[in-house]
């Protein structure tokens, strides 16, 4: 609008300037074309006013009947008296105003031109030439001319407005472009990671002023660098996109479902926000992507983990709840993918020392901060020391000596176990070997831990460590838990029979505590079953766990397998396990987990503990 009034306003400014330029012109041109007009005339009239001859006089002037805009002449002589004159409208001077006119004089208003021209003959001023014109004609070629130049000047003006129009609207186009793809996600059609900052900060503000909650959900889909990796960016982005709508679907209208990352995407509740709403909805969400996906004739599995903060409990700014969400999230997926989990404060505090603890692992591995204690391993009825289990611990710089307990679930979630147990088993065995030279043959049984086992290289790897180490493998003993040897059963045994083939023994760790099936125990090429040590603590007291570990011996035996009980820590307990036949025992009662040094003086002096 503004740029229409200026383009008006400067044609305006024209339109005035050329109006007055074109009436200078007029006018300029009118005083020319009358006084070559008088010139011709008084040349003409001259000689009769010299005569004296009247009617030449006033034929002359008659003459002036063509040009319809003189109203009025006169011929006057020296003594200032009318000689000759001619009328068509008005009046005439009585005699010529200017007493001695030698030059031609004009006098012009808006409405008259007059003129006064000296008549001379043979070089002497013989009279005045007087005329008069009016300005109708002039007036009526201005009009003529303002009218066009108007005309003109609102055609200009029209097309001036239409083509501002266009461009404008280009512009305003070009605008809202450019805001959309700032704002929203050409993949999925949904407003991107910058909306979702700025609409998010937003809601906090709003949800501030009314004292109110909000809830943030945060989605990760599961594996969803697979199918990318797998199928290409096309495919994904296709299944990107039809996730989305799934979502939007399921948030429906008064939601918004933003894509604030590869395969992230983040909602915000602000109505009746509470940690059952919420749960429902994350649920209803879960169960929708449950629903396959079809996509180019193919149905696609897509699993989401979403995890949920509440504004104001669980953060106050918009950065506090996203890595809260974040974090609960991490943890959803932890648990086995496809899963909700609110967040916890404790589930922060787990999540920052879970990063803390894995890079501290990282430099434990390479700073040789990690040490194995060794327990030994008693033979019934002869109380002999047949072997030692190696147990991992981690001198920690600040934390002292830690257990197990304290890292091994983390590196077994991180995927760090597969490093730690490589060089678990290889010192292990370097110790063994020791040992073994100085003529102390002990088994060395090694944990492995369900990552280990399951990997892929774990015959390559214990392989390449026993010609590494110079191994023999008739010392050596792996234990596996039950949990562990049953997820799989078919494989397992496959893997079992390869490491059995190499000459080890392997050991069923933790029995009891999972659902073996006879059928594959009878199957598997183990050598011992080691009773789980919650079974072995409450004997002789607890009926029901002598009768467990009286079965476990029977069924274990029937099955032709070694028995070793762990955890043992009183005479009670080992009179117990006498009398039902256990062959091996492990605990307190003989020994505490002890370093090799230590260990290594138990084995020479053939003293363990008590007992
Ligand atoms: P586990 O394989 O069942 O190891 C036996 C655990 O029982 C050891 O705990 C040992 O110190 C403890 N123990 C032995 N006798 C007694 C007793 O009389 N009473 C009681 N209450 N406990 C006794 P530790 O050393 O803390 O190890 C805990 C777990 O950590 C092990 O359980 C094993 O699952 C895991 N672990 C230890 N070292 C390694 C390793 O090098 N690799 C892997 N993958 N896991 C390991
Ligand atoms: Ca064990
Ligand atoms: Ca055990």
């Amino acid at each position: 609008m503004a740029h229409m009034v200026a383009v008006g306003l400067a044609l305006l400014i024209a339109t005035v300037f050329l109006i007055s330029m074109e009436y200078a012109l007029l006018r300029s041109n009118m005083a020319t074309t009358m006084q070559i007009q008088m010139r011709i005339m008084a040349g003409n009239i001259a000689q009769a006013l010299v005569v004296g001859e009247r009617e030449g006089a006033f034929e002359v002037l008659a003459s002036l009947a063509e040009a319809p805009e003189i109203d009025a002449a006169a011929l006057y002589n020296m003594q200032h008296s009318r000689f000759a004159e001619y009328v068509r409208r008005g009046s005439l001077p009585q005699s010529f105003e200017v007493p001695v006119v030698t030059q031609a004089q004009r006098k012009t208003d808006l409405h008259k031109s007059e003129i006064w021209q000296p008549v001379m003959y043979g070089g002497m001023q013989v009279g005045v030439l007087y005329i008069r014109s009016n300005m109708k004609r002039l007036y009526r070629q201005l009009l003529w001319y303002i009218g066009t130049t108007v005309t003109v000047m609102l055609v200009t003006l029209f097309a001036a407005a239409l083509l501002l129009n266009r461009l404008q609207r280009a512009v305003l186009n070009a605008e809202e472009r450019a805001g959309f793809l700032a704002n929203y996600d050409t993949v999925t059609d949904l407003p991107n990671r910058h909306a979702f900052n700025q609409h998010f900060q937003m809601l906090l503000d709003e949800a501030h002023q009314r004292r109110g909650t909000l809830a943030l959900l945060v989605f990760d889909l599961d594996d969803f660098k697979v199918i990318n990796d797998t199928l290409g960016h096309d495919v994904g982005d296709k299944l990107l996109y039809l996730v989305a709508q799934r979502l939007v679907s399921v948030a429906g209208k008064h939601d918004t479902i933003y894509r604030v990352g590869g395969d992230e995407f983040a909602m915000v509740l602000n109505q009746a926000v509470d940690v059952e709403n919420v749960e429902a909805m994350a649920n209803r969400f879960i169960r929708s992507l449950a629903q396959p996906i079809m996509l180019n004739d193919r149905s696609f599995y897509v699993g989401v983990s979403i995890g949920a903060s509440i504004y104001p409990y669980d953060g106050e700014d918009a950065a506090h709840l996203l890595r809260d969400a974040d974090a609960a999230m991490y943890y959803a997926k932890s648990r086995g993918k496809n899963n909700f989990q609110m967040f916890s404060a404790e589930m922060h505090h787990k999540s920052s020392t879970r990063l803390i603890l894995e890079s501290e692992m990282r430099v434990a591995l390479e700073h040789k901060q990690f040490e194995l204690y060794y327990q030994p391993q008693i033979s019934l009825p002869e109380r002999k020391l047949v072997g030692v289990e190696a147990l991992i611990r981690w001198n920690h710089p600040q934390r002292g000596m830690l257990n197990p307990s304290n890292f091994i679930p983390v590196a077994e979630e991180t995927g760090l176990i597969v490093h730690i147990g490589e060089w678990v088993l290889r010192e292990a065995c370097k110790q063994a070997m020791e040992w073994k030279e100085m003529g102390l043959a002990l088994r060395m049984s090694v944990n492995l831990s369900g990552r280990q086992f399951r990997q892929e290289c774990l015959v390559q790897t214990v392989t390449r460590i026993i010609e590494q180490t110079g191994m023999d493998t008739s010392l050596l003993e792996l234990e596996i838990t039950e949990t562990v040897l049953m997820e799989d059963a078919e494989a397992t045994t496959t893997r079992l029979v390869d490491l059995k083939a190499m000459g080890m023994h392997l050991a069923i760790d933790d029995f009891g505590t999972g659902y073996s099936s006879m059928a594959y125990l009878k199957r598997f090429p183990v050598s011992r079953l080691k009773i789980d040590r919650s079974f072995i603590r409450d004997i002789p007291q607890d009926a029901d766990d002598v009768a467990i570990t009286t079965a476990t011996i029977q069924m274990a035996h029937s099955l032709k397998l070694e028995v070793v009980a762990e955890g043992v820590e009183t005479n009670a307990q080992l009179q117990f396990l006498l009398e039902q036949g256990s062959d091996i025992i492990q605990g307190y009662l003989f020994s505490h987990p002890i370093d090799a040094h230590q260990m290594t003086e138990v084995a020479m002096t053939g003293r363990v503990g008590k007992g």
